[in-house]
C-alpha cells in the first residue's frame, strides 16, 4: 500500500473524514516521512490534522506543545471522542493526574501527550520524557516562539534547546495561523530546524469582498448604518477600537445590535454569543475579545470601525466572514489619526530601551520589593517590569524582583521594532491602491499562490466601492490644484511630510488642508504618489514618526485630466458638517482663490464685459462680479457651467444669468 493510501485509510477510519482538505495530504506525507515542517495556514484550515494523522501513521506518542490550557483541553477532548488515547499535563492538572499520565506515556499507552511549554522548564521533566522518546513533536501556535511575537516568553525561546534531548529521530512540526515570512524564519531558527520545509498556504479567501475606506471618526456611524441597511450585510461583526465606541455604536444601531467586550460579566457575554449564534441578535459590536471560539458560518460582514493594530489580527478577524462560502464583505474604516492613537498606546506599552535600562539600574543587585520602587521618567512601572521579566533581565521571587544580569536588550528591541512595524504595515496595506487586497494579504503571509490573479471582488479589483464611495471626474479647478501638488512633489526628491507639502502648494493659495488631502489622495489612489511612515530622532533622542509623501516615477507621465476623484456619499449624514460636504462645495466656499497665472488678456476682456453689463443693468460693477471672481475666472479658465460653480462668488443664480456669456468669452480668447 502506498503511503498516501495508508494515510487516506487512517483519515477515514480514525477521523471519519472522506477526503483531505487542500494541502493536508502533502503536509501529512511530508511529516510522516520524518521531515521537519513549518505549517502556516489560517485558522480553521485544518492544521491539527497535519500532526494528528502523521502521528498515528508513525506510531508511538506525539508530543504536542501548546501554550493555552483551554486549547489543550479542547483538543484532548476531541481526540478522546474519536476513541484515540490523548492526555495532558499542565498547571491545571493535579499532581496525581500528571503522575498517572506520565506513567501511561512511559508505558507507550498514549497516542498524544499535550503539555504547556512551562512544564518543559521544570527540573527533570524533559529527562523523564526522554526515557521514551516521542515519535513526533508538534508545536501549536508556534508564533509564540518567535521573539517578535507579542506573546513571546523566555520559556518558548528556550524550547529549541530543551527539545534537543527529545528529538533524536522525531521530526518537528510547528503550526501557526499568523506568521509573516520574517517570523517564519525566526521560528525555524529558534526551533533549530535545520532542514525544515515551510508550507504557507490557504490564505486566499475567494468569497470576501474587501474594501478600505479612509474616513473620519464622525462619519463612521453613518457609513456603518448605510452598509448594514442592506440585508445582505447581516449578520455582522463590527470591531471597535474601544469599549466606549462599542457601546455607543450598539446603542445607535438599535435592538438588533449588542456590544460585546471584556468589561461585561461572563454570563452576559455568554448570553450575547448564544443569541448571535442562534440568530436573535444580528449585529455584534465587539472589541477584539470577541470571536476566539465563534463558529458561525453565515456572517456576511466584518467591519473594522477604526484602524486595526496589525495585519495579522485584521486577517484573523475578517476571516470570520463567510465561512459558508457565500459572498461576504470586509470593510475597514480608518484614518491616519487612528494610527497615531495606536502609536501613542504602543509607546506606553513598549517604553524606550534606555528608560527600561534606567529602571533596571535602579534595582539593587540583591533585589527589592516592587512596592518600594520609585518610577523614573514617569513610565508605567508594572508594564515596564513585565517587559524586563519577559526578556529575562529580572526574575521575580514572590514580591521580590532580582536582576539576572542576563542580556535582554536585543530581544526587547527586536520585539519593539517588530510591533511598531506591524502598525505601519496596516497603513501600508490600507494605502496600497495598486494591488488586489487579497493578494496583498496573501503576500504578507508568504503564501506562494499570491502571484496569481486578483480576487475580482475588492475595491482595488473592481475599481469601485460597494458601499458609499462615488467617483466623478475632476473639475477644472481641481485639476489645476492637483497639478500644483504634483509639481510640489516632483521637486522633493526624498519625499515630504504632508504638512510641508501642503505649505508649499495649496496653503499659499488659501485652500484648506482638507482639500489638499482629498486631492493628494487622488494621486495616491492612482499610483502616482505613495505614503510611507517615516521617523526621525529628536535632539532628546525620541523618535517621531510622520507620514511621508513620495512621488512615484509614473508622476512624470500623469494625465491629470483623466483622473477621477472618489468621494464619500453618506446618506443621512448630517449635512451641516462642513467636512462631509462634497469637495466641490467646500472648494467653492473658500474665499481666497488661485490668483497666480492670471491670464491678463482674458482678465481685461472680462472687465470690459463687466462694465458693459453693469451699465446695461444699472448696478455697480462689483455687484455684477468682484475683481477676485474675475481673476479667478481668468486663472482657472472654466470650460463649462459646472466649472464656474467652483469659483468663489459664483452661485447658481449668477451662473444662470452670466454663465453662457462668460464661458463663450473664455472659449474665444
Ligand atoms: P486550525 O488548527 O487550522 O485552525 P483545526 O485543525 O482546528 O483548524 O480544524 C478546523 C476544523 O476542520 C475542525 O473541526 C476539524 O475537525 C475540521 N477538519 C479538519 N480536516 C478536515 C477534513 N479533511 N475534512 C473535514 N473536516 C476537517
Ligand atoms: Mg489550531
Amino acid at each position: 500500500m502506498s503511503s498516501s493510501q495508508r494515510l487516506l485509510n487512517l483519515l477515514k477510519e480514525k477521523f471519519g473524514f472522506d477526503r483531505f482538505r487542500e494541502h493536508q495530504e502533502e503536509v501529512c506525507i511530508h511529516v510522516s516521512e520524518g521531515h521537519d515542517t513549518l505549517l502556516v495556514m489560517p485558522t480553521g484550515a485544518g492544521k491539527s490534522l497535519c500532526f494528528q494523522l502523521p502521528g498515528l501513521a508513525l506510531g508511538g506518542t506525539t508530543l504536542v506543545i501548546c501554550p493555552l490550557i483551554a486549547l489543550i483541553d479542547d483538543q484532548v477532548a476531541k481526540l478522546q471522542e474519536l476513541g484515540l488515547s490523548a492526555a495532558s499535563i499542565h498547571s491545571g492538572c493535579s499532581r496525581e493526574d500528571s503522575r498517572i499520565v506520565c506513567q501511561k506515556y512511559l508505558a507507550d499507552q498514549l497516542d498524544y501527550l499535550f503539555v504547556a511549554p512551562e512544564r518543559l522548564a521544570l527540573p527533570g521533566f524533559i529527562q523523564l520524557l526522554a526515557k521514551k522518546k516521542p515519535s513526533l513533536i508538534a508545536i501549536d501556535e508556534a508564533h509564540c516562539i518567535s521573539q517578535w511575537g507579542h506573546d513571546f516568553r523566555p520559556d518558548y525561546r528556550l524550547l529549541g534547546e530543551r527539545l534537543e534531548e527529545l528529538r533524536s529521530s522525531a521530526p518537528i512540526i510547528a503550526l501557526t495561523a499568523t506568521a509573516t515570512p520574517q517570523v517564519q524564519s525566526d521560528i525555524v531558527k529558534q526551533l533549530r530546524m535545520t532542514d525544515a520545509t515551510i508550507y504557507a498556504h490557504g490564505f486566499r479567501r475567494t468569497n470576501i469582498a474587501i474594501e478600505n475606506i479612509e474616513s473620519k471618526k464622525s462619519q463612521r456611524l453613518a457609513i456603518v448604518k448605510q452598509v448594514l441597511a442592506q440585508p445582505d450585510s447581516r449578520p455582522a461583526i463590527l470591531y471597535s477600537p474601544t469599549r466606549k465606541i462599542a457601546e455607543e455604536f450598539a446603542e445607535q444601531l438599535g435592538d438588533e445590535a449588542e456590544a460585546y467586550h471584556a468589561g461585561l460579566p461572563p454570563e452576559r457575554r455568554q448570553a450575547i454569543q448564544s443569541s448571535f449564534l442562534a440568530g436573535h441578535v444580528d449585529i455584534i459590536v465587539a472589541t477584539v475579545a470577541f470571536g476566539m471560539g465563534i463558529d458561525k458560518a453565515n456572517i456576511r460582514s466584518v467591519i473594522h470601525v477604526g484602524f486595526p493594530s496589525s495585519v495579522e489580527g485584521y486577517y484573523q478577524e475578517i476571516g470570520r466572514a463567510g465561512r459558508d462560502g457565500k459572498p461576504s464583505k470586509a470593510l475597514m474604516l480608518y484614518s491616519y489619526a487612528d494610527m497615531k492613537t495606536h502609536e501613542f498606546l504602543f509607546k506606553k506599552s513598549y517604553p524606550e530601551q534606555k528608560d527600561l535600562t534606567k529602571l533596571l539600574k535602579s534595582i539593587p543587585k540583591d533585589g527589592c520589593l516592587v512596592e518600594l520602587m520609585e518610577t523614573p521618567n514617569d513610565i508605567d512601572l508594572r508594564n515596564s517590569l513585565e517587559k524586563l521579566l519577559i526578556h529575562g533581565a529580572i526574575e521575580s521571587h514572590g514580591d521580590m524582583i532580582v536582576p539576572t544580569g542576563r542580556p535582554w536588550v536585543a530581544t526587547y528591541e527586536a520585539q519593539r521594532e517588530h510591533r511598531q512595524n506591524q502598525l505601519y504595515n496596516v497603513m501600508t496595506y490600507a494605502k496600497n491602491f495598486q494591488t488586489c487586497r487579497m493578494l496583498q494579504l496573501m503576500t504578507y503571509f508568504g503564501d506562494p499562490d499570491a502571484d496569481g490573479e486578483g480576487c475580482g471582488r475588492c475595491d482595488i479589483c473592481t475599481g469601485e466601492s460597494s458601499t458609499c464611495i462615488e467617483k466623478r471626474p475632476l473639475t477644472h479647478q481641481e485639476q489645476i490644484l492637483i497639478r500644483k501638488i504634483a509639481d510640489g512633489l516632483k521637486s522633493t526628491r526624498y519625499g515630504s511630510s504632508k504638512p510641508k507639502l501642503f505649505k508649499a502648494t495649496l496653503e499659499p493659495l488659501g485652500h484648506s488642508r482638507g482639500i489638499f488631502d482629498s486631492l493628494l489622495e487622488v494621486l495616491i489612489r492612482n499610483g502616482f504618489a505613495k505614503v510611507e511612515p517615516k521617523s526621525f530622532e529628536t535632539n532628546e533622542g525620541r523618535s517621531i514618526t510622520y507620514e511621508a509623501v513620495l512621488a512615484k516615477n509614473t508622476l512624470l507621465q500623469v494625465d491629470i485630466e483623466s483622473l477621477m476623484i472618489q468621494e464619500l456619499n453618506i446618506k443621512g449624514a448630517k449635512k451641516s458638517t462642513r467636512k462631509s460636504e462634497p469637495l466641490t462645495k467646500r472648494l467653492k466656499k473658500q474665499t481666497k482663490f488661485i490668483t497666480d497665472h492670471v491670464d491678463e488678456e482674458l482678465f481685461e476682456k472680462l472687465r470690459a464685459w463687466r462694465l458693459k453689463e453693469s451699465k446695461r443693468s444699472k448696478v455697480a460693477a462689483y455687484v455684477v462680479l468682484s475683481n477676485k471672481t474675475l481673476s479667478a475666472i481668468a486663472s482657472s479658465r472654466p470650460r463649462n457651467e459646472d466649472d464656474l460653480l467652483d469659483i468663489p462668488g459664483f452661485g447658481p443664480r449668477k451662473s444662470e444669468k452670466y454663465g453662457r456669456q462668460l464661458i463663450d468669452l473664455v472659449n474665444n480668447s
